[in-house]
C-alpha cells in the first residue's frame, strides 16, 4: 500500500468551473514544494456548471487529485467536514477553490505550524471584497466572536487555514461553522497562530453568499458559545436564570401577600402581582429546560462515545 501524504488540502467547489483548471495549476507547484507528499481532496457542493466534468478530467490526469461529489449544494462548512472526514494528511489545509486565497502563502504558514501550533489562520489583510455587503458585517462579526469565544483572531472568516490532522478530526461542524473551527476547537486546548496571507479579488464565477451570511454567523455564535460553555452542564446557565427569575418572583409575591394579609392593602389593580408570577413561571421554565437540556447532554455525550476531555498524551 502507498504511504499517506504528509499534506491533505481541502477544497470546497459550488459552481467554480471558470476557476477550476487554474485554480489546479496554482496549487499544484506549491504543493510539490512541500515536503512528504500530498492529496488535493476537492468537494463539488453539487454544482450545476461544469464544475464535476472538469474535476473528472483533472482526476483522471493526476491521482493526487480526488473529488467528492455531494448529491446536492449542501454548503461550505458539509464540504470542509466531508474533506476533513476522507483526509488522510498529518496536515490539513483548508482554502477556496475561487483563487481569492493566493496558494503562495502555505509554505509559510506550514513553517509556522512546525514552530509548535495546532492552527495557523489566514488574516486577510487586505480583504477584496465589497465594503457594505462584505467588510463591513465581517469586522463587526469578527469583534463579536472574538468578544464571545476564547480564541482571538482578527478574520475568522479566512478559509486558508492549516490545521493538525487530530484537531479536524475531532470536530463536528454544522450550519455555517467551519468559520468557528478554532473556536470551536479550543474546547480541547489549542496553539492558534494568525499570520497576514494575500487576498485577491474574483476574477471568474460570482461570490455564493450576500449580507444574510452575517445573521447566520450570528445565529450559530450563539450555539457555538453555548455548546463551548455549557454543553457538559446546562443546568448551570438554564438554572442560574430560573433560579434568579423565580426568587424575585418570589420576593415580590411575599412582599404583596404580606401587604394584603396584615396591611390590608388589595391585590387587585396591582401589575406588580402580573410580574411576580411571571418571574416565577419564567423561573420554573427555565430550570425544567435546564433540566432536559442535562438529559439531551448525557444523550448527546453517550451516545457517540463522546469523551468531555481529550488528552494529550499519557506517561505510564
Ligand atoms: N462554496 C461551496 N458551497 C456553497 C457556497 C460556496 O462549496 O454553498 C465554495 C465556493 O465554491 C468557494 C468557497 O466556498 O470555493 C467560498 O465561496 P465564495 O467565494 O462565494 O465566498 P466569499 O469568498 O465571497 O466569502
Ligand atoms: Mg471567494
Amino acid at each position: 500500500m502507498a504511504q499517506d501524504p504528509r499534506v491533505s488540502l481541502v477544497t470546497p467547489m459550488y459552481n467554480e468551473a471558470d476557476n477550476l483548471d487554474r485554480f489546479f495549476a496554482e496549487i499544484i507547484p506549491i504543493l510539490e514544494g512541500l515536503k512528504g507528499g500530498f492529496e488535493i481532496l476537492a468537494i463539488d457542493d453539487g454544482s450545476t456548471d461544469s464544475t464535476y466534468e472538469k474535476l473528472q478530467n483533472q482526476h483522471n490526469s493526476d491521482n493526487r487529485i480526488k473529488v467528492i461529489r455531494f448529491r446536492s449544494n449542501f454548503g461550505q462548512t458539509a464540504a470542509f467536514s466531508a474533506g476533513f472526514k476522507h483526509s488522510k494528511g498529518d496536515i490539513v489545509i483548508t482554502i477556496d477553490a475561487d483563487l481569492q486565497n493566493d496558494p503562495k502563502d502555505i509554505p509559510g504558514m506550514i513553517k509556522k505550524l512546525d514552530e509548535g501550533f495546532d492552527i495557523v489562520a489566514g488574516w486577510r489583510y487586505h480583504r477584496q471584497d465589497k465594503l457594505f455587503s462584505r467588510r463591513l458585517p465581517s469586522l463587526l462579526a469578527n469583534k463579536l466572536i472574538s468578544w464571545t469565544t476564547k480564541v482571538h483572531l482578527k478574520d475568522y472568516g479566512c478559509s486558508l487555514k492549516i490545521f493538525r490532522k487530530d484537531i479536524v478530526k475531532n470536530i463536528q461542524l454544522y450550519g455555517e461553522m467551519h468559520r468557528f473551527i478554532p473556536a470551536v476547537a479550543s474546547w480541547m486546548g489549542v496553539n492558534v497562530a494568525e499570520v497576514k496571507v494575500n487576498h485577491r479579488p474574483r476574477i471568474a464565477g460570482v461570490s455564493k453568499y450576500g449580507i444574510d451570511r452575517s445573521i447566520r454567523v450570528v445565529l450559530d455564535l450563539i450555539t457555538v458559545k453555548f455548546l463551548l460553555s455549557y454543553s457538559t452542564s446546562p443546568i448551570q446557565i438554564f438554572g442560574l436564570i430560573g433560579v434568579t427569575s423565580g426568587a424575585l418572583g418570589f420576593l415580590v409575591a411575599l412582599w404583596m401577600s404580606i401587604q394584603k394579609l396584615f396591611m390590608g392593602i388589595p391585590l387587585g389593580g396591582r401589575p406588580a402581582l402580573l410580574l411576580a408570577v411571571m418571574l416565577i413561571l419564567i423561573g420554573v421554565q427555565f430550570v425544567s429546560i435546564g433540566l432536559v437540556a442535562e438529559m439531551l447532554s448525557r444523550t448527546y455525550h453517550e451516545s457517540q462515545g463522546k469523551s468531555t476531555y481529550v488528552i494529550k498524551n499519557i506517561l505510564s
